[in-house]
């Protein structure tokens, strides 16, 4: 296994983990119910996509 050649320092660590407990955010809404959805995902409320049921409502 590789070795590193130097030691990152405790703050560039931190700056580099500062990012990691970022999520993704519910950006769109569905057209047939409003609820907070993926964008590109099916409506995990009512199971619609593109105005056409695709699922059975969770
Ligand atoms: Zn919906």
């Amino acid at each position: 296994m590789a070795v590193p050649k130097k030691k990152k320092s405790s703050s560039s660590r931190n700056m580099r983990r500062s990012h990691d407990s970022i999520t993704a955010k519910l950006s769109n809404e569905c057209p047939n119910c409003g609820e907070p959805k993926l964008p590109h995902h099916v409506c995990s409320s009512c199971g619609y996509y593109k105005g056409r049921e695709v699922s059975e409502a969770a």
